[in-house]
Formats: structure tokens, sequence, C-alpha cells
């Protein structure tokens, strides 16, 4: 008799984008009249940089000659990219990362979600709360939680991310062994000073615990003083593996590219005791599970790196932080407590009520759609999420609707 994965029951289904979706649906139905702007959604909304466009269509052509074609490429990415990941991510910022230290793949979310294979089923795991949901699941799967009872699972350890701390969590009373960070954070767009990541790498190797640091939207950062690796920590190459993407540094969320660092001196423990290189397990894993990004694909995120690479990412994420500033801008002018938007294209607002009853006033007041805090965990009660990816001009427009209608609502 074949047998399931019992672990996969435990899930619990994500109604989050689909029961807003049925709001909306219902809303416009209603109000076949209202334009209704999206303000919810984490995915990109701008084209390719042209630098990429171009080296895309040139690696296409290669493709298409007997004399320049590639077949399988090696599993861990092409040096060309490697190598100028390594140079421009992190020894130019002082962080000493090699080229063989990068992993590329086709997704944060995939090696973020796959990662824990390596890792022992019976360990300890920390998770922010609220959270990218792909950290948790994934090792429900893995069997390393117990039940879902009150809106949490048994046996995770949660870190709370409140208005408290600033949103950035405070290192757990308990041991643990897996600790998983993301900044700046969706969904709080919270970010986190060297110092406090200082703190957390000190506790990583004082605990001979291990850090996933999830960087996904570094190219937001603008206050230089901040961190844009945790390889920038001292100490961290021992306890730390990062994830990074191109998604929404570059608008790669429909073209996948993207890369994990494992540093060959990153060590996890046996049961004896004795120590091993988490590099060679990740390199065993990746080469045996996966086949490598498409050659094309590779030469686009080499040209993020070009000059006018540069220029045009840099464009890019100062266009979403313009609309994040307008968002944050607005809400707090108009009385409610806000983060994000500064170093991050998401902003976390605090309302009257809870989660969903602000996102159903919002949309019924003004048609503009946000995410309900709640639907990322139990701490994000109470808030919810604007996401800057979309135009200026919708963003505009939301925000001065906005204003008619909320004005006087929050003192
Ligand atoms: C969007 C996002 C990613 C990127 O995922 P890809 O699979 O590379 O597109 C990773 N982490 C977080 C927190 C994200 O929001």
């Amino acid at each position: 008799m074949i047998r399931i994965n019992e672990n996969y029951l435990k899930l619990q289904a994500s109604y989050l984008f689909s029961d807003i979706a049925k709001q909306v649906e219902i809303f416009q139905t209603q109000n076949p009249e209202q334009q209704i702007i999206k303000l919810g959604i984490g995915d990109v909304t701008r084209a390719l940089p042209p630098a990429c466009v171009t080296a895309f269509h040139k690696a296409v052509d290669e493709m298409a000659d007997d004399s320049t074609f590639r077949g399988y490429g090696p599993e861990q990415g092409y040096d060309f990219l490697r190598e100028i990941i390594a140079c421009k991510d992190f020894q130019d910022r002082g962080a000493k990362i090699s080229a063989d230290e990068i992993f590329i793949s086709d997704g944060a979310k995939c090696d973020n979600g796959n990662i824990q294979e390596i890792f022992a089923t019976d360990i300890k795991i920390a998770i922010p709360d609220p959270v990218y949901p792909v950290y948790l699941d994934t090792n429900v799967m893995a069997g390393r939680t117990g039940e879902y009872i009150n809106g949490r699972y048994k046996g995770v350890v949660y870190l709370d991310s409140l208005k408290e701390n600033g949103f950035i969590p405070e290192l757990p009373l308990e041991p643990v062994d897996l600790i998983y960070l993301c900044f700046p954070n969706n969904p709080t767009g919270a970010m986190i000073t060297k110092e406090q990541l200082k703190a957390w790498v000190d506790y990583a190797r004082a605990n001979k615990a291990i850090i996933l640091y999830d960087a996904a939207y570094v190219s937001f950062i603008r206050d230089d003083s901040l961190p844009q690796s945790i390889y920038e920590i001292e100490g961290a190459k021992e306890v730390a593996i990062e994830f990074r993407s191109f998604s929404k540094t570059a608008g790669f969320t429909g073209t996948r590219c993207a890369y994990t660092v494992v540093p060959k001196n990153c060590r996890a423990y046996l049961a004896n005791g004795h120590s091993h290189s988490l590099h060679s397990l990740w390199n065993r894993r990746h080469t045996t599970k996966f086949n490598g990004v498409s050659y094309p694909v590779q030469r686009a995120a080499e040209a993020v790196y070009s000059e006018a690479g540069q220029t045009q990412i840099k464009e890019l994420s100062d266009y979403y932080l313009t609309n994040a500033k307008l968002i944050r801008e607005k809400f707090s002018a108009l009385g409610f407590y806000c983060i994000g938007g500064d170093n991050s294209p998401y902003i976390w607002v605090a309302g009257h009520g809870d989660s969903w009853e602000f996102f159903d006033l919002l949309l019924k007041k003004t048609g503009v759609v946000c995410t309900p805090g709640a639907g990322f965990g139990k701490c994000g009660e109470g808030y919810i999420r604007f996401s800057a990816f979309n135009s200026y001009e919708n963003v505009k427009i939301a925000m001065e609707r906005v204003s008619n209608s909320l004005t006087g609502q929050e003192a």
C-alpha cells in the first residue's frame, strides 16, 4: 500500500490571495464603474532593463548557431556570472566571498525551500512572524513541526516582529539551530542595522547555529550604513547562508535567476559533534537535483553588472521607492503608524480594527487593494501591507482617494 507524506496534511491551506481576489470581484460587480488599484501584489510591473534584454537576445542568437551553441552548462552556474557576482556584490563591499561559493539557481524561493534538506529533521527552527510563508511551509513538509494549533505550529520557535521591537525580532530565549532572517523584510519593510545583525551572528556562533539570510530586496537599500549582505558582519562566513535574487532587483520574476552563497568554511555538525562542510553538502544536492539555469538567462543576469545595467536597475528601484515614499507619507500624514518604504518596496501600516476590516474599509471607500497582514502570521494582525509595485500614476490616484475618504478616520 503506497502511503503519502502525512506532513503535507499539517499544512494550512493559504486562502490569502484567493480570498483577496474574491473580495475584489464582489466589490467590482457591485461597483462596476469603480477603477480598482492593486497595491497588494509582490510582483514587479516594469520591463526588464534594456542592458539585460540586449544580452538576452545576443545569447539566444548564439544558441541558434552550431558554432556558438551551448548544451548543459555547469549546474552551479557559468563562471562568468559567478565571478562578477562575487566581485560586485561581495568583494567590492569588503565581504570575502569567492566565485565558487556562489550557486546560481532559478529562484530564491526554491533555494529557500530546498536548503532545509541538508539539515537533520530533529533540529529546532526559528522563524519570523509575520513571514514569507516558504520558510515555514517547507519545514512543515519535512516533518520539523507538530500540529497547527491556534495559528501556530507546535515545535517552531516564532520570532515576533512587533512595533515594540521595531519589527526586528529579539534573540530567542531557548536554544535554536536554524534561524531564518529576511532583510529588507517581506512583509514589514523593516531593515536591520549592522549592530542588530551582529547580535544574531554572535548568537549563531555561540550556539553552533546557522542563519539563513534572505536578501531578495537588497537593491532597495538606500541608507549606506545598513548591511547589504550578512557577510559584511564579522564572523558571519562560518554561520550564514545568504539568498539573493534578480527577481526584485532587475525585474526577473518571469525570467528566473537567483543565487545562494554557501561559504566554504560554513559548518554544521554530526551527532558525534564532528563538524562538516555545508558547501560540500549543498554542492552535492544542487548537482544531483538541478541542471543549471539557461544560458541566455545567465547572460541577461550578467548584464545587470554592466555599467548600463547598474544605472538601469538603480532607476528601476528608484521608481518603486518613489511610489513607496508617497504611500508612506500619505498614511503617516493621516495619522497611521507606518514602517518600511524607505529601504524597501513594502509599507506596513497599522490600522484600526483587524487586518481584514482595514482591507475592507479601504476597498469599499477607495477601490484600493492591499494585503491584510494577518495573512503573514499571527503578529501581522492589525496591519496591512502595501506594495510599491505599480505605476506612479496609479499610486498617485490611489493616495488621492485615500486622502479624500480616510481623513478623520484615524487620529
Ligand atoms: C520575491 C521574494 C523572493 C524571490 O523569489 P524568486 O524565486 O527568486 O523569484 C525571495 N524571498 C522573498 C522574501 C521574496 O519576497
